[in-house]
C-alpha cells in the first residue's frame, strides 16, 4: 500500500499544476496513527485561495488511496517562502515555461515590513535563458504569478514572484 505521504507528496498545487505539494515545500508533516491521517501543512501566498482546493484535493487523494479518516491541518509559523520550492520543482516550472523564482536566503526574524521590496534579481527567459526581461504586468493568471517579456526572443513568460 502506497503511504500516505507518498500519496500526499503527490498531490499537485491548485495555482502551478506542474508543481506537487513536496515540490512547493507546503507539506511540513503527515502522520498515521491507527488508520488516521494527520497531514500539516503551510500554504503558499495568504492571498491564494488555493488553500480550500488543496485540502480538498489531499483528502480526495488519500481517500482514494483508502485513507478514508484524513485531518488537514495548517500551520502558518514559520510563513512559507518562495525559497521553500525544491530544486525538482524549480526546473519543472522551468520546462513549463515559467521562471522559478529566485532565491532570497534567511530572512530577519520578526514580522515583515510592508514595504519590503524584492530583491534585484535578473529574472531569465525559460525559454532562451537570456536576463533582458522586462515586467509587463505585477499579476497574471493568478496573483502569484507576473507576467514579462522577453527582450531577446520577445515571447511573454509567467515568472513566479519572489515572497
Ligand atoms: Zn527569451
Amino acid at each position: 500500500m502506497v503511504t500516505a505521504r507518498e500519496v500526499a507528496e503527490g498531490v499537485l498545487d491548485p495555482e502551478l499544476p506542474v508543481l506537487t505539494l513536496a515540490d512547493l515545500g507546503v507539506l511540513r508533516e503527515v502522520t498515521e496513527t491507527a488508520g488516521r491521517v494527520v497531514v500539516t501543512i503551510t500554504p503558499t501566498y495568504s492571498g491564494c485561495p488555493a488553500i480550500d482546493q488543496m485540502r480538498s484535493d489531499l483528502r480526495a487523494s488519500l481517500a482514494g488511496a483508502g485513507y478514508r479518516d484524513v485531518e488537514v491541518r495548517t500551520v502558518l509559523a514559520p510563513a512559507w517562502t518562495t525559497d521553500w520550492i525544491t530544486d525538482a520543482g524549480r526546473r519543472k516550472l522551468a520546462e513549463y515555461g515559467i521562471a522559478p523564482p529566485a532565491r532570497i536566503g534567511p530572512r530577519p526574524a520578526g514580522p515583515v515590513p510592508l514595504n519590503l521590496t524584492p530583491p534585484p534579481s535578473r529574472v531569465r527567459c525559460p525559454r532562451c535563458g537570456s536576463a533582458e526581461t522586462v515586467e509587463l504586468s505585477r499579476f497574471s493568471a493568478t496573483a502569484c504569478r507576473a507576467l514579462r517579456r522577453c527582450e531577446s526572443c520577445r515571447e511573454p513568460f509567467e515568472h513566479v514572484k519572489e515572497l
